[in-house]
């Protein structure tokens, strides 16, 4: 069965990009972008940067939502560096995990803004030092960022938190990762639920919580448990507009297909091709390299020396095409990367969009029913299929034939047809012949009614019986096949793979939990064909 056979490639298109549109005779605004400038050296806002800034100095409370990679941190960040120009205000930042905040402190360090960090296991000279910044009556300290646990369980760090509030020096709360609240996140943590009494002891301090993950229940569950009144909820769609996606059926020659599309497109750019195994790295890497394309190989069973040294000369254009296990993506930020190839199956949508997007985190879930569906599926939207995925309605409209569903369907006929009836005759075959392990092949070859030799004798030897009254059917084997693929994607139909003695697997059909829904007419079935 070489269903899973499918790989997909998102590339990059250069799109001219949004500008926002400033009203920049405001002295607030103004004041923005010579932070901006001066202190962030950026040129321009990413989507709701300014909004969201600018909701936040007007002291609402704030929700912001954006794909990792986004542009989260600046949306609290500048506002610190403002206030504390402005007033010597302490912006107090939560975040989950040390390694995040030690990253974010070293980026502030480097542009020369000043943030210190408190833990747990630092001596008491190191911890002295910050409260030490922080009992001046006028703190130029602009960040300090606090574990959760860190703000619950030390009497002195609340002590002093209270001390900048009565002194008139806190200027914010910033609930990072703010997903972490929910329980319905996929990283719950129960010291972030008690963020919660931020708002009880400070009632009239801003508070910014914002994440990359948050179905409508998450953002819904954060905002609640954290107590955020009248909140400006900024959401940034996670549509990518300028990716290209598309999904190829994997050939034979399936190498040659990559090169070609390397050597044609991309050829002086770089990429990312993404394989299950380790093994597999190396072989692509290796089959690249013999036709002359500039390949490494990048996986977990490397050593640190090795991977870091690779990471490095992709970085400096050395090697053009990294060839990884989804180890290669944490902390990727290389904005030239132009193509992303999946070689094998991802593991989820949700690794998906982030592998796609080279954004680094791991899908957690397998759901790779899912993603059968999204690579079977030659009809919907692919931007449509994906953000739909994360409860994001998009217009398929705006894709503008830049997936290969949409290219497709602009130029070819799509005719739609009911195919009910012949659905329903297919699970009465298969259930009556549930005693034996069928093929979807075989079954295709029932509903035709083969008579070839060979056929015959896998009826004899299986006891395969047609149902009383079975009408032949007039579809062809192909329209049979992708009918019954519809039907175990919709569970009218179960797909039970078996290993044999070599440990081959195949795939048998079974009756799926929704046939009797079927069966009495509570669901139809249609079929979309490219005429
Ligand atoms: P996240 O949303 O995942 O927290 P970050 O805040 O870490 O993302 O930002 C990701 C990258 O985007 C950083 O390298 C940052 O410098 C860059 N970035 C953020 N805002 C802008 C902007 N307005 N212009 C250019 N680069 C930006
Ligand atoms: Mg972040």
């Amino acid at each position: 069965n070489n269903n899973n056979e499918v790989y997909s490639v998102s590339s990059d298109r250069l799109i001219s990009g949004n500008n926002n549109v400033v009203d920049s005779s405001s002295q607030e605004n103004a004041d923005i972008f010579k932070v901006l400038r001066g202190n962030f050296k950026l040129e321009t806002f990413r989507q709701n940067q300014l909004e969201a800034i600018n909701a936040t100095l007007q002291r609402k409370d704030v929700f912001v939502l954006m794909p990792t990679g986004g542009g989260k941190s600046l949306c609290y960040q500048l506002p610190a560096v403002l206030d504390n120009i402005r007033t010597n205000k302490v912006t107090i930042v939560i975040s989950p995990l040390l390694s995040l905040i030690q990253d974010q402190i070293q980026r502030l360090n480097h542009l020369k803004i000043h943030a210190l960090e408190l833990q747990g296991d630092h001596d008491i000279n190191r911890r002295n030092l910050v409260f030490h910044e922080l009992e001046k009556s006028a703190p130029t300290l602009v960040l300090l960022y606090l574990t959760p646990e860190m703000l619950n369980r030390s009497n002195r760090v609340m002590d002093l938190i209270q001390s900048l509030h009565r002194r008139g020096r806190l200027a914010r709360f910033v609930i990072d990762e703010a997903h972490c609240v929910s329980q319905w996140g996929h990283d719950f943590r129960p010291d972030y639920k008690d963020l919660g009494q931020l708002k009880v002891k400070f009632p009239n301090i801003p508070m910014i919580a914002l994440t990359a993950t948050a179905t409508a229940r998450v953002k819904e569950d954060v905002i609640h448990n954290l107590s955020m009144k009248h909140c400006e909820i900024f959401i940034q769609g996670f549509n990518r507009s300028n990716l290209i996606y598309q999904v190829w059926n994997k050939s034979k020659n399936v190498d040659t297909q990559i090169g070609n599309f390397i050597r044609s497109h991309y050829l002086r750019e770089t990429g990312i091709i993404y394989c299950t195994s380790k093994a597999s790295c190396e072989d692509v890497a290796q089959m690249l390299c013999k036709k002359g394309l500039n390949a490494a190989y990048y996986h977990a069973g490397l050593d640190k020396r090795d991977r870091q040294r690779i990471q490095e000369d992709w970085h400096s254009n050395k090697v053009r095409i990294i060839v990884a296990t989804t180890a290669f993506g944490m902390g990727i930020d290389k904005p030239n990367v132009r193509y992303v190839i999946h070689y094998s199956l991802p593991q989820s949508l949700e690794g998906y969009y982030q592998e796609t997007g080279r954004a680094g985190r791991d899908g957690k879930k397998s759901n790779l029913r899912r993603m059968l569906k999204y690579c079977e599926n030659k009809y919907d939207c692919r931007r449509q299929q994906i953000l739909a995925y994360f409860g994001e309605l998009f217009n398929s409209n705006q894709c503008r034939k830049t997936c290969d569903n949409c290219e497709m369907a602009a130029t070819a006929r799509i005719i739609e047809f009911d195919a009910t009836d012949v659905a329903k005759e297919i699970i009465r075959l298969v259930d009556r012949n549930k005693h034996a392990d069928v093929t979807s092949n075989q079954f295709i070859s029932m509903m035709k009614t083969e008579n070839s030799k060979n056929f015959a004798s896998i009826v004899q030897r299986k006891h395969l019986v047609l149902p009383p009254e079975f009408k032949p059917s007039t579809l062809s084997k192909d329209q049979l096949d992708k009918l019954i693929k519809t039907m175990i994607l919709q569970e009218f139909l179960l797909e039970q793979n078996q290993p044999n003695n070599q440990g081959y697997i195949t795939s048998y059909i079974k009756v799926g939990i929704k046939s009797n829904d079927l069966l009495r007419g509570k669901e139809t079935i249609t079929l979309k064909m490219i005429s």
